[in-house]
């Protein structure tokens, strides 16, 4: 299959207040096919699902350690299980 002259088909927004919209199709060439639909790089769903991945553990490991909550950096306290912070 001629990958490489099919265009991304996600859909992408601006950035800003009126970013919806203007959705518009991505303009990128496509790199993979997946379930019928191409994508270039950055809108890979694997590519994207790894990133998610990467910024939730990121993120859990900013905030508690039992139920993952969002933690301010001065609580000493978990408010969701009251765990006690590990401050490292
Ligand atoms: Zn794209
Ligand atoms: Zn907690």
């Amino acid at each position: 299959m001629a990958v490489n002259k099919t265009r991304c088909e996600a859909m992408v927004c601006p950035p800003g207040q009126w970013g919806s919209f203007q959705q518009h199709r991505c303009t990128k060439k496509a790199v993979v096919i997946l379930d019928g639909k191409s994508y270039c790089k950055i809108h890979d769903p694997e590519y994207i699902k790894q990133r998610d991945e990467k910024r939730e553990l990121k993120r859990r490991a900013k905030g508690c350690q039992k139920c993952y909550a969002d933690l301010r950096v001065w609580w000493k306290y978990c408010p969701m299980c009251g765990t006690r912070r590990e401050i490292k």
